[in-house]
């Protein structure tokens, strides 16, 4: 068993660490006051091959695997997890294509991703249902060569900038079970009827965009289906098995951020006329948040490497996201308490940390829909309604 990384590995967390450090720091406070982003940025890490590293060189990408994109993912997230999400969610779906798109869609979409010409966004959540995809009221009819879309999406991320956006909707029949019911569809974000209104005054991660679409009559060819009628249930299910790696490594990144900050902060800071890192309450916390991070950081290098391997297991990737996200939530907690009074106002880098880190525990599904994903590997009994 091998958990060192490679000389190549290695370099490409040297180079993102460096980025990160050079590109985000200056700007990533004034990004989450104004809630804005300089594309700019974006096209520079996409330059530099950051962006969809795991992308086939059959579509212009690099061709490495989920796990080069998870050590990126920690890296961008350690300096600003704002700005490390409008950058790399920039290709958030390229998964679902990968797993379920045609060649044409994959040769529309992902050499741009990778380029820094297209982005991508994933509409799988309405105000309405949350995170039970089976009531969902997004509908596609079928018109024989087309698609017709109506509904609401909210929640996108990035959906206000994207070029193209994997729309999940209910396809039917009506009476049909959820698990037959949904498909992806590959929507052109210039499609007439398709409107777009960007979601202001988020709790983090304000530099990246959220964005309400909205679907009037929106008309899509019928060859803009994401794999087979009905496949959207499980495509929903592959698609956060293979990007729930990632999400954990931004967690990971976040909760180094938090402890980067308590390290820094006690080490100064004098309470009693000695530091406040040498009073053995505050090294216990450090230790523990140290600890957290190396566990959460090994899971979420288990789950990329299964990934990576062709071992689809949804109950690791899970396990990994939802870990990393407790972890990144409890030490961003922590760190903010080490502040004092200090850590509340937003001079300091560990408010917008602690803001920030929260989205861990509740994007790309709640902890709930997490623990059926685990219980259904572990065995436990799950009712359904009828
Ligand atoms: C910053 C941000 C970015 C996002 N980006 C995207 C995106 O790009 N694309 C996209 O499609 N979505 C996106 N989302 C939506 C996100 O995935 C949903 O907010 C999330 O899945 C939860 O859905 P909901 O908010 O409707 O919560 P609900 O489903 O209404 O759940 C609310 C609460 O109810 C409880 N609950 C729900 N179900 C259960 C259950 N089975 N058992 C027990 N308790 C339960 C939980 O406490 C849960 O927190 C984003 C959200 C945020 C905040």
């Amino acid at each position: 068993m091998e958990f060192a990384l490679n000389k190549e590995q290695k370099d490409i967390v040297k180079a993102a660490r460096e980025f990160a450090a050079k590109e985000f720091t200056d700007v990533a406070q004034d990004f989450d006051r104004n809630e804005s982003f300089d594309s700019t940025l974006w096209k520079k890490a996409c330059e530099l091959g950051f962006v969809g590293v795991f992308i086939d060189e059959k579509y212009e990408g690099i061709g490495y695997g989920h796990l080069e994109q998870c050590l990126i993912a920690e890296e961008f997230f350690a300096v600003d997890p704002g700005i490390g999400m409008a950058i790399l969610f920039s290709c958030f779906g390229a998964e679902l294509l990968d797993l379920f798109g045609s060649e044409d869609q994959k040769r529309t979409v992902l050499p741009g991703l990778v380029s820094g010409q297209v982005r991508l966004a994933m509409a799988i959540m309405e105000s309405e249902s949350g995170v039970d995809i089976g009531s969902l009221e997004t509908t596609a009819a079928n018109r024989g060569d087309y698609w017709e879309i109506n509904g609401k999406k909210s929640f996108v991320t990035g959906g206000d900038v994207a070029d193209y956006i994997c729309v999940l909707t209910s396809t039917g029949p009506e009476d049909s079970l959820p698990e037959r019911g949904l498909s992806f569809l590959m929507v052109p974000a210039d499609t007439p009827g398709l409107s777009t209104r960007r979601l202001r005054g988020k709790l983090g991660i304000r530099a990246a965009g959220a964005a309400e679409l909205s679907f009037s009559s929106v008309r899509v060819p019928a060859s803009n289906l994401i794999g087979k009628p009905g496949e959207g249930f499980d495509a929903v299910s592959r698609f956060f098995g293979r990007i729930y790696p990632t999400v954990a490594a931004m967690a990971v990144g976040t909760a180094r951020a938090a402890m980067e900050e308590a390290l820094s902060y006690t080490n100064k800071r004098h309470a009693f006329g000695v530091p406040i890192s040498s009073f053995r309450a505050t090294q216990g916390k450090l230790m523990e948040m140290a600890t957290k991070i190396r566990a959460a950081r090994n899971l979420y290098y288990e789950a990329a490497w299964s990934v990576d391997n062709g071992i689809e297991d949804s109950a690791l990737s899970a396990m990994a996201r939802r870990y990393a996200g407790e972890v990144g939530v409890r030490c961003a907690d922590e760190a903010l308490q080490m502040h004092g009074g200090y850590g509340y106002i937003d001079e300091y880098k560990v408010q917008r940390i602690y803001r920030d880190a929260k989205v861990l525990e509740i994007w790309e599904g709640v902890r709930e829909m997490e623990r059926h994903m685990i219980g259904r590997a572990v065995g436990w009994k799950e009712e359904r309604k009828s």
